[in-house]
């Protein structure tokens, strides 16, 4: 019986699997209900919070991480436990879960990359740009990933904004790098890095790229870096200039403005250079044991029966010679143990936020909710997350009503919280959390940082114990 679950005597116990904006979203929607009484358990495999604004959001992007004081509020509120360094699938299972919990909600993103599927792409030099991300960004997984700077040619496919801030951490002068929370070893290799050229390769034109119009003119306000964009590129096609004229997307109108700026700019002769491609695609990726040139097909622009312009590769080819490669050509969901996934969508199948059994099966799992890039795929911005979250978060509150949410053996806390400690896991909390993330900001005063980040679980664990001991 869930009938009465919701009250002082029998809180909603909720787990939020994932610390990042779309899990705080839905517990922040959770925690306004009138008269609910909710118990929020979050989880995430890492010792610390917030997900992809700590781990994607760029080190020079501080102001959109400042989104976090409102993550804080959430997880100060009284009800509410962060229980970091937690792995859900091992530390603590699905059958675990459905003993504790009337509910779950999956926040876990997207943690894996699309790939090209062309001939070398598995070549060393070549990676995804998330795992590049991930490295400056400090995550303890990919901390010891190494890139080959020492190349002067580089090549980034794709033209969103993950994109973007991956060429403006590549063009960013050690200055630049030094103001922001960028790993250590990130800008210890980045100063001596010997990128010289960053070929951006978008396989349709300016006008249908996916990055908005700060982020482009970002690139052309670096000390060390000036961005070369030839006239031809830039001449639209008929379809596009029609859409471009008729404003329908300001932002897409905006950005070939942008880009034609660059186009009548020229060159600066500052150091780095940002040459903005269109139309073209990899086809093949070679080198002897590394990555040395990339083969590129020209595109024409085509539309399908919906009107959208598709790239057709035409019969023109040429070659790049570069030393590196970054694929940015979006995020992927990974399955979760015991939880139904959609592997061709890489999203756990849904209604609305309900969990279902196998995409488009109409039948739910009983209790299992999920939100964000993990319930809709990779795209949108932060705030994206929130309406996103808000309505998984309602369809649950509907289930509370209907008595339809799981019925668990041992609803309370005490009970997690003592099969954490039987299995000898070290949970770091919320107010560990603050611990750390005081020690990171004071260690980034001496480098005029906003912090400077740890990156090896066992020293934020040593680091959280010696002040909580002090
Ligand atoms: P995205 O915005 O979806 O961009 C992916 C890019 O990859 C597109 O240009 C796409 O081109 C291209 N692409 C896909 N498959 C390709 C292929 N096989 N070959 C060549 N190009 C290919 O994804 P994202 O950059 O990973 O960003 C994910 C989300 O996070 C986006 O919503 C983004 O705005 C957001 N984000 C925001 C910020 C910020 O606000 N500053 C920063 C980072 C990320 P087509 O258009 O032709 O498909």
């Amino acid at each position: 019986m869930t009938g009465t679950v919701g009250t002082a005597e029998n809180p909603l116990r909720v787990a939020i699997i994932g610390s990042g904006p779309s899990g705080f979203y839905a517990a922040d929607h959770l925690q306004r209900q009138a008269g609910l009484v909710v118990h929020i358990d979050m989880f995430d495999r890492l010792p610390t919070p917030y997900g992809l604004v700590r781990g994607g959001v760029a080190p020079d992007h501080q102001k959109i991480k400042s989104v976090t004081k409102a993550y804080e509020r959430v997880a100060t509120h009284p009800s509410f436990r962060f229980y970091g360094n937690i792995t859900y699938g091992s530390d603590l299972t699905h059958a675990d879960l459905a003993r504790h919990y009337h509910a779950v909600i999956y926040a876990v993103g997207a943690q894996s990359d699309r790939r090209m599927d062309i001939p070398g792409e598995d070549l060393p030099g070549s990676h995804p740009a998330t795992e590049f991300v991930a490295w400056y960004n400090a995550h303890p997984d990919y901390a010891d990933f190494k890139f080959d700077l020492s190349q002067e040619n580089v090549a980034v496919v794709g033209l969103g904004n993950v994109a973007m801030d991956v060429i403006r951490i590549l063009a960013s002068s050690p200055e630049e790098l030094a103001a922001t929370d960028i790993a250590d070893y990130a800008l210890e290799a980045l100063r001596n890095s010997r990128v010289k050229r960053i070929y951006v390769l978008g396989r349709r034109g300016p006008a249908q790229s996916a990055f908005t119009n700060p982020e482009i003119k970002e690139l052309g306000e670096l000390a060390e870096a000036e961005v070369i964009v030839a006239p031809e590129e830039v001449a639209l096609d008929p379809v596009s200039q029609q859409f471009v004229d008729s404003g329908a997307d300001k932002s897409a109108t905006r950005n070939v403005e942008i880009l034609k700026e660059y186009a009548a700019r020229g060159g600066s002769g500052k150091p780095k250079q940002i040459i903005m491609r269109f139309c073209v695609s990899p086809t093949e990726l070679s080198g002897n044991g590394q990555v040395e040139s990339v083969k590129l097909v020209k595109n024409a622009l085509v539309a399908d029966d919906k009107g959208n312009l598709k790239a057709k590769p035409t019969a023109e080819t040429e070659t790049l010679p570069i030393g590196l490669i970054f694929r940015s050509v979006g995020y992927n969901g990974v399955a979760l143990p015991d939880v139904p996934f959609d592997a061709k969508r890489g999203v756990i199948p849904n209604d609305h936020g309900r969990v279902l059994t196998a995409a488009g099966s109409g039948q739910n799992v009983v209790g299992e909710y999920v939100v964000g890039w993990i319930k809709r795929g990779p795209s949108g911005i932060i705030g994206t997350n929130k309406p996103d979250s808000i309505e998984t978060a309602d369809c649950l509150l509907a289930d509370l009503q209907a008595s339809a949410l799981n019925a668990p053996a041992q609803p309370d806390r005490a009970a997690l919280e003592s099969l954490l400690r039987e299995r000898g896991l070290q949970a770091v909390s919320y107010a560990d959390w603050l611990l750390l993330d005081e020690a990171e900001r004071q260690r980034g005063q001496e480098r005029g940082a906003p912090r400077r980040k740890f990156w090896r679980v066992a020293e934020m664990l040593d680091t959280i114990n010696q002040r909580k001991g002090q």
